[in-house]
């Protein structure tokens, strides 16, 4: 019998991307797989079903019950998990960390579950980097929406009814998402300034001309062994705030991305550097969906506190459906094809690729760090 992978529609509210595209179905039928795409899973993000049907796939009205590799976006909830097939395989964001119900309901299952979350930062690894993928759809969206929130120009504009200033915008975290808003910011033609306590960034900041913050602090250990920041003492947070008033004070736009894996994002703009800010400034805080970088960010909110327009988004590479669903299905189908060996998966859990992403497998939550954060729930009274 052939192995069918499925691909959903997606159910979460707001969710417009889908797990595979059309142009990749031929990928996973020549590896000898049947493809079965939920009917209408890709019209969100502009892939039609006969586009699908055309590459080879079968269009069906239901999935879950009938796959033996499901292909997703987000977690699935606990329907979608009560409807899978024992011992199936699924791949998508599990958001590890915190989704402790669907993570235990998967294991009862003896699901073999991969978090495309937990893919290690190593050279073979690159192809297969959804987090990254979705970093550079966030961080590009993130300078377009807080351009389109701001009361002013980005470039300067010398024109014969006066000269426009350009807007300065002061970007926290030079990352990929942090990176990309740089260039998409310095592209519209603001003034950029960025941090990130991470040193190695200083070049990368500057060679897309932007100005690095020199704030005089030195971070402790600033990076693990893949490139991640660690987290830094309360007192150094404390000081990075009072480093840091003085740009977010000037700023027109702040781009917060700040995170630390498996962590709440640090606080980094208190509401007393908000109180500072020009009125009908914006802060975009691209670390809302880890709690936020600014005090007074409401996740999946935009709103006006002193004078300053906060938003807080959820999910924006969602908001550029078409590009997101191709790049992150392209990490998907790269990851499954290494997942396979004449057909079939395959689990060589020597292989750290294999085995960084996998949560859970024969009944067992087998990650680490996802097991012992479900320890530790439990022991708490
Ligand atoms: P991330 O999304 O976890 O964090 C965003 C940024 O916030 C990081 O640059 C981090 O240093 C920064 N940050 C954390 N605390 C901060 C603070 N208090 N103040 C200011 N900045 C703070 O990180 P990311 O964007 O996914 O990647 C980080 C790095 O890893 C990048 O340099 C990237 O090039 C590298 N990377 C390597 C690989 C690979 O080798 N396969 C893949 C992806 C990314």
């Amino acid at each position: 019998m052939p192995i069918i992978v499925s691909v959903p529609k997606e159910t979460v509210p707001g969710e417009q991307r889908v797990a595979l595209v059309p142009e990749l179905v031929p990928r996973l039928t020549e590896a000898g797989l049947e493809v079965a795409v939920q009917s209408g899973a890709g019209e969100l993000a502009g892939f039609f079903d006969d586009g699908y049907a055309a590459k080879g796939a079968r269009l069906e009205a239901e999935v879950f019950d009938k796959a033996d590799i499901l292909l997703k976006v987000q977690p699935p909830t606990i329907v979608e998990i009560s409807h899978m097939k024992e011992d199936s395989v699924l791949i998508c964001f599990l958001q590890p960390y915190t989704n402790a119900t669907a993570i235990r309901a998967l294991a009862a299952r003896q699901i073999t579950a991969f978090s495309m979350e937990l893919m290690p930062r190593i050279t073979r690894a690159q192809p297969m980097d959804a987090l990254s993928a979705m970093s550079t759809v966030a961080g590009y969206k993130a300078v377009l929406v807080a351009a389109s929130r701001l009361p002013r120009f980005f470039p300067l504009l010398m024109t014969a009814a006066g000269t426009v200033t350009p807007a300065r915008v002061f970007v926290i975290g030079a990352g990929v998402a942090g990176l990309q808003a740089i260039g998409t910011a310095k592209r519209l033609g603001a003034v950029v300034e960025a941090y990130d306590t991470r040193p190695a960034v200083k070049e990368q900041v500057e060679s897309l001309g932007a100005k690095f913050a020199e704030l005089g602090l030195a971070a402790k250990d600033a990076e693990d062994k893949s490139g991640y920041a660690k987290a830094q003492s309360e007192d150094f947070y404390q000081k990075q705030q009072e480093m840091m008033s003085k740009y977010v004070a000037s700023a027109d736009v702040v781009i917060p991305t700040a995170l630390v894996p498996g962590q709440r994002a640090p606080i980094l703009i208190t509401e007393e550097m908000v109180r500072g800010m020009r009125p009908g400034s914006v802060i975009l805080d691209l670390a809302a969906e880890q709690g936020g970088n600014c005090a007074l960010t409401e996740p999946g909110r935009e709103i006006v506190r002193h004078g300053v327009v906060i938003i807080g988004p959820m999910n924006l590479p969602s908001t550029i459906p078409f590009q997101a669903s191709e790049m992150y299905a392209r990490t998907v189908t790269n990851y499954l094809a290494h997942l396979l060996k004449d057909g079939r998966p395959y689990l060589d859990l020597e292989d750290e690729l294999t085995r960084g992403p996998l949560v859970t497998h024969r009944g067992e939550v087998v990650h680490e760090i996802v097991k012992a954060r479900l320890c530790s729930e439990n022991s708490t009274p």
